[in-house]
């Protein structure tokens, strides 16, 4: 289906809300029945329709289907955001005694649900190099169930052959999910190529305006009800009508804002790249990027986040650094309007930081909607000041 069908007219129904452009917000905790025999044959199934909006609701279902058909999939379950999206697709998949395999420094959360929450259910997980189908065959184990993906990550932008490791899971019936926040569906789409689950956090792109949280999960629809019938209900983290609505108002103009990140983080990145107080430009779709050919293969572009290093390593030289930006701002978070920067020390403590470790150094940068112009100015006076 053309994106722009998905975009603006998939599951909408606009004769059943007065012909309304805007969806309503079905802002309302249940549903009523007018016979016994409709409620029970609800309780049956309760993805087969409205009872409560812990699980299904009409303006959530909107959003589901455009994103499940961004994805090419065949069904989606949104979440209140994308850590729980991550803990529910996890979750319903691994049982105590199974392996995971994970790429190195997965997102924060996904990490501490690996190294905290799941082995105190028996659940291991081995780290990896993923850039390297090699590595994943030596790491996997007989009982290997799971095999978690982040690409590109969104700090190193390190990717895994995906095609490969989708096909190495498939022959030893291994369970494949890929955090897929930093491509989109417009960017990539790792169902096509043999995985069995895509994430993405709808809080960046799709929302786009900082202005809400959630979470997306795609796959087979068996996949998605599995999930539904156990996670999803049970933990309560389905995103909210209101919420909901937000994203479907975000993912209206996803196409537009993407296109114009790409142009500007383009412009940003060869700026920093000549800058002689810069030292090295992670960036995938850069060709001095270690995996650049990979990228192009699997990724139609890439956009917004890119993380770069000074070269004045020092704690100081950043902290001034990311303190000298006057419209830049620095907070977590990326996919909104605003252009933001996040240096890694902040979460290393000064004690701990080492100047010889170029991880430490990292800065991040998000390239919002902003003229990129304007953006480069800020940048240059920052770094005047190093
Ligand atoms: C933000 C983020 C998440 C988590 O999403 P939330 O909506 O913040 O819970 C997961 N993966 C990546 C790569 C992210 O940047």
């Amino acid at each position: 289906m053309d994106i722009s069908q998905i975009i603006n007219e998939l599951g909408e129904d606009r004769e059943q809300y007065y012909n309304a452009v805007a969806p309503p917000i079905m802002q309302t905790s249940n549903f009523t029945f007018k016979k016994v025999a409709d409620l029970s044959k609800a309780f049956e199934d309760e993805m087969g329709g409205y009872i409560y909006s812990r699980g299904l609701n009409p303006t959530v279902d909107i959003l589901r289907k455009k994103l499940a058909a961004l994805d090419g999939a065949e069904d989606c379950l949104v979440f209140n955001n994308g850590a729980a999206a991550i803990f529910a697709g996890i979750f319903a998949n691994v049982k105590s005694g199974d392996h995971i395999v994970s790429v190195t420094a997965p997102y924060t959360w996904v990490q501490r649900m690996f190294d905290v929450i799941l082995p105190r259910f028996g659940v291991t997980c081995t780290y990896i190099n993923g850039t390297t189908i090699a590595n994943w065959e030596k790491a996997t184990q007989h009982n290997t169930t799971f095999y978690y993906l982040e690409s590109p990550n969104s700090w190193d932008f390190a990717i895994q052959p995906i095609r490969e490791v989708a096909a190495l899971a498939k022959s030893k019936g291994i369970t494949t999910l890929i955090d897929n926040s930093y491509c989109t569906p417009l960017y990539q789409k790792p169902l096509e190529m043999g995985i069995d689950i895509t994430m993405q956090t709808a809080t960046k792109y799709i929302g786009g305006h900082s202005d809400t949280l959630g979470g997306v999960l795609c796959g087979t629809h068996a996949m998605m009800k599995k999930i539904f019938d156990s996670e999803y209900l049970n933990i309560g983290s389905g995103v909210q009508p209101f919420n909901a609505w937000l994203l479907i108002r975000g993912l209206r103009t996803l196409p537009a804002r993407i296109e114009r990140i790409t142009r500007s983080t383009e412009k940003v990145v060869k700026f920093m790249q000549q800058h002689p107080k810069v030292d090295t430009v992670l960036f995938p779709f850069a060709e001095t990027f270690p995996q650049y050919e990979l990228a192009r293969q699997q990724m139609k572009a890439a956009c917004g986040l890119f993380t770069f290093t000074l070269k004045a390593g020092k704690r100081e030289s950043i902290v001034q650094f990311c303190e000298s930006l006057q419209h830049i701002m620095m907070a977590v978070s990326w996919g909104g309007h605003e252009s933001l920067v996040i240096p890694k020390c902040a979460g290393i403590r000064p004690g701990d930081f080492d100047p010889a470790n170029k991880t430490h150094q990292y800065i991040r940068m998000y390239v919002g909607l902003e003229e990129a112009q304007y953006l480069i100015g800020d940048l240059e006076q920052a770094l005047s000041r190093i």
